[in-house]
């Protein structure tokens, strides 16, 4: 869809002309087709093409027939989909799933599955009700369901017991799909880091050195639309990426506030996604990605011009993230000036706890609430890196009452993509000697360029203090041996930090660790001092990495669990929001909720709206729609 109204010249079905079959059942309106606006059929419908690297080698069904047997001879086969290119191969086939790893360079994080049907799916994993439901919605996301990526070929999901599954959503993968009688690995066709390809001709440029084959069609495809993830949580859907079938998503405002001014809100600069609220409605953009890359960022651009025109929007005020370098923050405040209007900056872990509220329909005037929000990395007013917060306030205001107590950051970024920078800058915040650490931990800094760093965190240089929880669990992953020298997608450590701590079986309860809590300058901090301790003392004794998991996400639990009672002695607290990325650990957040419930709190936590980044653009279009409120 280019334009509304919904017509077929508004729309890229307009090359295709009806034929007179199709004409006759658009104007019958006894036909079900009547007025179906993308009505076609083989003759006067997209047409389908095999083509290798070199020529056209079929059409139509049997183009189709050709593909299922290429994929099972074990061939990578783009398929043009409805948002853009994907790569199938096939899911069982260890040879090909490896060479579309190496080719694609993407060595560790899950590739998702397209299966037939419920009925195939079943024979490889345990289908809940909920997840049935969800998997075979309209929307028709991928979603995330426990099964074990040996069924298959280990290389689906080296370390994961999670897998992604989605069901054929468009006729073209129905047809493919029927010639085959297994899973095939389902994965977005791009170059590494960059935006899914749409068009034919950028498809045969960026994917020539990664498919063997591609199957185009010629249907235009105006809208790069990246496929949705979601989950089931609670027995209710919970979601990790809104894409196709859900975004633009678009919901009523005035249940949480009322008589609120058109903002455009830009979000943040991983996982990008922005909002426009336009009075009555707060509209979301799909998941547009890492901002940092120029084509994702031209995207950005085109996506806002579509939507405001879409949904005939003028913004009042912008909202961007108080980080100066954000590229959707330049990108607000550069939008401002030009049109005169005023531009507010939110605290990036303010915005979490604000679509955190807004995601639960929390109403603007009621109490505050407290937002626990563990989380990455976000730029604080103090000019700190803020990510494991205690955040007392509603959509218009916060106050920070506790946090993670800060450790160096020894290179900044590159401490986020080398967890190992973070164990040893633990391990020398707390004075451990290195030449008395257990053996596991000495050969996991080995050959590191542990001198630069130890002048790095002396002289302050490139080390900004941060109360992260994200880097906090990199830290733990690290001294377990569980990617330590580099991660090579966002989150991967903390990810399979949390298997580690699921995969725990043993009968009996593991005990926590001890976090304690202590006060400096006015906050209550998460202090890490013995717990550090506590797990050197566990790998000394060779426990397993499943049994120090899972004592970790206990123990972490336990502490959040103790400071949000202490702040309640203070002050009135009834609901606790368990927000930011982190928080997509659905283990730390059972467990969080379960204590939490147990001291007598009510918790809000992410059903409708992913807990990551994707969300902040919400939480800034609330943050500021409430405080112009008043103005
Ligand atoms: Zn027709
Ligand atoms: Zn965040």
């Amino acid at each position: 869809v280019e334009r509304l109204p919904y017509d077929r010249p508004n729309t890229t079905m307009r090359e295709f002309p009806l034929c007179q079959m199709c004409h006759e059942e658009y104007e019958n309106p006894n036909n079900r087709r009547f007025h179906a606006q993308p009505n076609a059929c083989e003759a006067c419908g997209p047409n389908v093409w095999l083509e290798s690297k070199n020529n056209t080698l079929s059409e139509g069904h049997d183009a189709i027939a050709e593909t299922a047997e290429l994929i099972r001879n074990g061939k990578i086969v783009a398929i043009r989909g409805v948002g853009g290119y994907q790569l199938l191969c096939d899911a069982r086939n260890n040879a090909v799933v490896t060479s579309l790893r190496q080719r694609k360079s993407r060595p560790a994080k899950a590739f998702a599955l397209m299966v037939r049907d419920i009925a195939q799916l079943k024979t490889y994993a345990d289908v809940s009700s909920t997840e049935e439901k969800v998997l075979s919605s309209p929307q028709a996301p991928i979603v995330l369901i426990k099964c074990s990526s040996s069924k298959f070929t280990k290389a689906i999901a080296p370390n994961l017991n999670r897998l992604g599954f989605v069901l054929p959503y468009s006729p073209l993968h129905i047809l493919l799909m029927n010639e085959l009688d297994f899973p095939v690995v389902f994965t977005s066709g791009n170059l590494s880091n960059n935006p899914q390809c749409t068009a034919v001709k950028e498809a045969r440029g960026d994917l020539s050195e990664i498919t063997d084959y591609y199957l185009h069609h010629n249907r235009d495809i105006t809208n790069r639309v990246d496929d949705s993830v979601l989950t089931v949580f609670e027995d209710k859907p919970m979601a990790f990426r809104l894409g196709r079938g859900y975004a633009p998503i678009s919901n009523r405002i005035d249940k949480v506030m009322t008589n609120t001014k058109a903002i455009l809100a830009c979000g943040s600069q991983v996982k990008n996604t922005f909002s426009l609220i336009d009075g009555e409605r707060l509209i979301t953009s799909q998941h547009i990605g890492d901002l940092t890359n120029q084509r994702i960022n031209d995207d950005f651009e085109t996506q806002l011009a579509l939507q405001k025109q879409l949904f005939a929007i003028k913004p009042d005020y912008v909202a961007v993230d108080l980080h100066p370098d954000y590229q959707a923050s330049i990108f607000g405040r550069e939008y401002a000036k030009q049109h005169n209007i005023e531009c507010y900056d939110v605290q990036h872990h303010h915005a979490h706890l604000a679509a955190c509220l807004y995601d639960n329909g929390y109403p603007a005037d009621a109490d505050n609430v407290l937002g626990v929000v563990m989380d990455g990395t976000g730029y604080g007013p103090d000019e700190t890196i803020w990510g494991g917060e205690f955040l007392y306030g509603s959509y218009a205001q916060f106050k920070r009452l506790g946090r993670i107590s800060p450790v160096a950051m020894p290179g900044s970024a590159q401490a986020i993509l080398q967890p190992w920078r973070m164990l040893y800058s633990y391990l020398q915040h707390h004075q451990f000697k290195l030449s008395e650490l257990p053996a596991q931990l000495q050969q996991v800094l080995k050959e590191k360029p542990l001198e630069t760093i130890d002048k790095m965190l002396e002289n302050n240089i490139n080390s900004p203090l941060t109360s992260s929880c994200g880097r906090l669990f990199d830290a733990v992953a690290a001294a377990l041996g569980i990617c330590s020298d580099s991660i090579s997608y966002e989150g991967q450590a903390a990810i399979e930090l949390q298997q580690a701590a699921e995969n725990y079986t043993s009968s009996c309860k593991p005990s926590g660790y001890h976090l304690n809590i202590k006060e400096t300058d006015g906050y209550l901090e998460i202090d890490t001092s013995v717990f550090w301790t506590e797990v050197i003392a566990d790998i000394n004794i060779n426990l397993t990495i499943e049994d120090i998991s899972a004592k970790f996400h206990i123990g972490f639990a336990q502490v959040v669990t103790n400071l949000v009672v202490r702040l309640a002695e203070d002050r009135c607290i009834e609901h606790v929001a368990l927000c930011g990325g982190v928080f997509q650990n659905q283990y730390l957040l059972s467990v969080c909720m379960t204590l939490l419930t147990n001291a007598g709190f009510k918790c809000l936590y992410h059903n409708n709206l992913p807990a990551n980044d994707a969300c902040i653009s919400i939480g800034q279009a609330c943050v500021v729609a409430s405080q112009s409120l008043g103005a």
